[in-house]
């Protein structure tokens, strides 16, 4: 670089539009139009060795001169310094029709890569040339004839001697100095941006300042009017001066730049616009009057999860959790159920336990006499219970479990127990829980996850030590989703429900104070290791007589209690409770019988209400017309669903009002009970009515509500001898209807049912067997006496008595066996009137449980074989011994 070039007298020209190649500055140009590329194919691809081309600035006439110099063709220059070309030259391709003004001074050019590009179809050829900037010349003479442009040209570089000279003044060497010291400055900003390493700062050492110049300015974005005149600075010493305030100028820029990144930067940092945005918010907020102001529930929730009174760990648990709520936005996905997470956990009572009474047994045992009728046993279990509670509070007794048909008590005796205890009362319902999750809460990746009803009931009720009641835990069941039953095991275990995981809280909570009591229908389907941890206090159902003495005693006075009336209003008589019992309830409890009462109470209501309109007082109180009772009487409105309707307060001003005090109280009699619950719905004539023909007999079986009659009707008629069975029947059942015919089939000679000679029984006939309530399912092998017995009646055309009812499975042989649910079904047997039960003779120990009153209106028979259920079945005994006697 230090060597000067070489020029040659006459140099293939370039031109080069609106654009200056500087000396030390490297250029990539592809060139397409015929001229130039005819230059670069005989100037340097063909040569051997490859020449220089010259490389000079154009600018089309339309933009004016102001500065440097333009060459018209074939004008000797001399002091004129431009010359306008006016020709069809092409130019890069482009068409130039206006004239083209030529830069008088152009830099000389090496390549330093060629490349030919592929010819196209039409034998156009293309270049690409990288090319150096050597030498500054100037144009002498401009040609333009021949294929491409040629100049005859002069060097303007200095020759060594000259610059030699140069070095040694002293304006010169304050210039070097100058135009160093800036580029310095500008080389050190460019590298604490780059991070280039120091490579540059070696050009400074090794490249003549005239050149760096030029250098330095080639990299920089100028104008074509600077490049120009840099190109124009023949004398070194202009171009240093030049070159310095071009790099100064840079410099400047560079750093106004960086000035305006860091303010704008520093401006709008992110918690800034954070900040702004948050104030936007609050302020439209206010100007909507919406001022819940989101931090201070924040604030709000902290302090109630401070009183909570959580346990450490859950405290740096809940903390945590706050924080990362503190920093989310209220838009933001996850802060709501965040927020519903935190506040469940300062709702639960970790710590807060109602104040527990000093327990007084004699004030409990008053209270669950007063609340319940009967019961002694399970009365006294329960005080058994509580006075192991009042020695050892923490003990750690067994889970309480009644067991008995809907409408018996269980929930009510819990919540005596609770508040025996001065405990708060809350009820789970287990009932068709199947998956675990419904117990123990689903996690909370789920969406709409929540708690599990456990932790969710604690919450209601506000303490830790309530009494909870598992109500119909028989009920649950397991399946894919889990096994609800062994997160209630974990519940009722001492040992480990003091750490009881919800999956939703994921934090354990103690529920070691909790008393669990539970309910059930059956005992039967609790998993054993459940029920393993329970004991079951059975409940069975009430006797008429019983129910009577607890409607009486608790019902009518709660249902009037809460309907607003009194005994001054309403009287209900025993003789109407005894009918309502007998015609419109055949049930185990007393759910029913209480909603029939319920009913009487309301029509009652509706008179006394409508009253106030039809004083002055009438004494006769059950002629006063009561036009909204009426219409509904009208409609037979019976059995409505139990609502109660708080009528306190009216309560409150009728009983003060001395007027209706003198009023006789409205008295039900059977005339009202019809109007109000409708025509009777069972009766003593039922049983007689139904087994009138032959082929009809009554069985007893069991369900979760108890025991219940279960009729079974036989009809034969013409056929093949098959057996049709009816009546929604599982296969154990359908099996027993095999079996009994296939009994009686093989019997019938013996039973005299048929001839000796023919006795084939299905001879051209089909038996059809049909258990009523048709759209209820039934199943179970206990059916099997009844089965027999409405065939024999029907082969025999012989009825069966109406009044005796029968349970047992039967063998082909005709052994009888014992089932279960005796003392359900002897008091279904009881409830629906009739007198005699035939049960399996190894049966008879179960009948201690039967109440002693129930037993003794009842004849219980015992049988072995089907020969005796038929002897006490028919009227004078079986129809082939009556038959035998003969
Ligand atoms: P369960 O829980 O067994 O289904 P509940 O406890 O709900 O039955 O009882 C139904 C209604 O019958 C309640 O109002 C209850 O007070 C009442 N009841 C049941 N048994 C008796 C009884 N022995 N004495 C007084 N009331 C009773």
């Amino acid at each position: 670089m230090a060597e000067p070039v070489e020029l040659p007298n006459r140099i293939g020209i370039l031109p080069f539009r609106n654009k200056v190649l500087l000396p030390g500055a490297i250029i990539r140009i592809r060139c397409t139009s015929p001229s130039s590329v005819k230059l670069v194919e005989q100037e340097l691809w063909q040569r051997e060795e490859k020449g220089l081309i010259g490389i000079l600035p154009v600018r089309d006439a339309a933009e004016t001169l102001s500065v440097g110099s333009v060459l018209t063709q074939g004008t000797d220059l001399g002091d004129r310094s431009s010359k306008t070309v006016s020709d069809s030259h092409k130019l890069d391709g482009k068409s130039q029709q206006e004239p083209i003004h030529w830069h008088t001074r152009g830099v000389a050019a090496r390549a330093l890569h060629l490349s030919r590009g592929v010819e196209k179809p039409s034998g156009r050829v293309t270049y690409t040339v990288v090319l150096e900037g050597l030498c500054r010349f100037s144009v002498q003479e401009l040609n333009m004839k021949g294929a491409y442009s040629t100049a005859r040209i002069s060097p303007l570089d200095m020759t060594k001697a000259e610059m030699e000279r140069v070095e040694q003044d002293p304006d010169f060497i304050t210039l070097s100095r100058q135009f160093k010291v800036t580029a310095m400055e500008l080389i050190s900003v460019l590298e604490q941006k780059q991070k280039t390493g120091g490579r540059t700062k070696i050009l400074l050492e090794t490249v003549p300042l005239h050149k760096l110049a030029d250098i330095f300015v080639a990299s920089f974005e100028i104008s074509f009017e600077e490049q120009l005149s840099m190109l124009d600075s023949v004398d070194v010493k202009v171009r240093l001066s030049k070159a310095t305030e071009l790099v100064d100028r840079h410099l400047q820029s560079i750093r106004v730049a960086e000035k305006i990144t860091k303010k704008v930067e520093g401006q709008l940092s992110k918690s800034q616009k954070e900040y702004l945005l948050r104030q936007q918010m609050r302020a439209i907020k206010e100007e909507l009057g919406d001022n819940d102001d989101e931090d201070d529930d924040v604030a709000g929730l902290e302090r109630k999860m401070q009183a909570a009174g959580m346990p450490p760990n859950v405290w740096k648990h809940a903390q945590r959790e706050l924080r990362r709520l503190k920093k989310m936005q209220p838009q933001q996905p996850g802060y709501n159920s965040s927020r519903v997470y935190l506040e469940l956990l300062a709702d639960l009572p970790w710590q807060t336990t109602s104040e527990e009474v000093e327990l007084d047994l004699k004030a409990a045992k008053e209270r669950l006499d007063s609340d319940h009728y009967g019961l002694e046993k399970v009365k006294q279990r329960i005080i058994e219970y509580l006075a192991v509670r009042k020695l050892k509070p923490d003990a750690r007794g067994p889970v309480l479990c009644f067991v008995g048909p809907p409408g018996v008590g269980k929930t009510s005796l819990a919540s005596s127990i609770a508040a025996a205890l001065g405990r708060k009362f809350v009820r789970i319902s287990l009932g068709g829980v199947k998956d675990e999750a419904d117990v123990r809460g689903h996690r909370r990746t789920y969406i709409g996850s929540m708690p599990g009803r456990l932790i969710d009931g604690l919450k209601k009720v506000a303490v830790c030590n309530p009494v909870m009641l598992l109500d119909e835990i028989d009920k649950t069941g397991s399946d894919v989703r889990g096994d609800p039953a062994s997160a209630l095991l974990e519940v009722l275990d001492p040992e480990q429900n003091k750490t009881f995981n919800d999956h939703y809280l994921n934090v354990p909570f103690d529920l070691s104070k909790v008393i669990f009591v539970a309910t059930a229908n059956r005992a039967q389907p609790i998993p054993p290791p459940l029920l393993d941890r329970m004991e079951v206090i059975e409940l069975p159902g009430y006797t008429p007589e019983e129910k009577l003495k607890i409607a009486m005693r608790h019902l009518i006075p709660r249902v009037l209690n809460q309907h607003g009336l009194n005994s001054e209003f309403l009287k209900i008589p025993e003789a109407m409770v005894k009918l309502i019992i007998q015609r419109y309830t055949r049930e185990a409890g007393v759910r029913n019988l209480e909603r029939n009462l319920a009913a009487l109470a309301r029509a009652a209501a509706v008179r006394v209400a409508e009253r106030e309109h039809t004083v002055p007082l009438n004494k006769d109180v059950h002629q006063i017309s009561s036009p909204l009772l009426e219409s509904r009487l009208a409609e037979g409105g019976t059995d409505v669903e139990m609502e109660v309707i708080s009528m306190d307060v009216n309560n409150h001003e009728l009983s003060s009002s001395s007027s209706f005090r003198v009023m006789s109280p409205l008295v039900v009699d059977e005339d009202m009970l019809e109007k109000v619950l409708g025509p009777p719905k069972f009766d003593d004539k039922e049983m007689a009515e139904r087994v009138s023909t032959p082929g009809v007999s009554i069985g007893l079986v069991w369900t979760s509500f108890g025991g219940e009659v279960q009729f079974v009707e036989a009809t034969s008629m013409v056929g093949k001898g098959d057996l049709h069975l009816t009546g929604q029947l599982g296969d154990v059942i359908k099996e027993s209807a095999q079996i009994a015919l296939t009994w009686v089939r093989a019997r019938a000679a013996e039973l005299n049912l048929a001839s000796a000679e023919e006795n084939n029984l299905l001879e051209r006939r089909d038996v059809h067997i049909h258990f009523p309530a048709g759209a209820v399912p039934k199943d179970g092998p206990s059916a099997g006496v009844t089965l027999v017995t409405s065939l024999v009646s029907l082969f025999s055309r012989k009825r069966v008595r109406s009044d005796t009812a029968m349970t047992g499975e039967i063998t082909l042989r005709g052994l009888v066996l014992p089932v279960g649910g005796v003392k359900d079904k002897v008091l279904a047997a009881h409830r629906y009137g009739l007198k005699r039960v035939i049960l399996p003779e190894r049966n008879l120990k179960d009948l201690v449980e039967v109440p002693a009153a129930v037993l003794g209106s009842m004849e219980i028979l015992l049988a072995k074989r089907m020969e005796d259920v038929l002897e006490h079945a028919f009227e004078g005994g079986c129809p082939w011994r009556q038959h035998s006697r003969l």
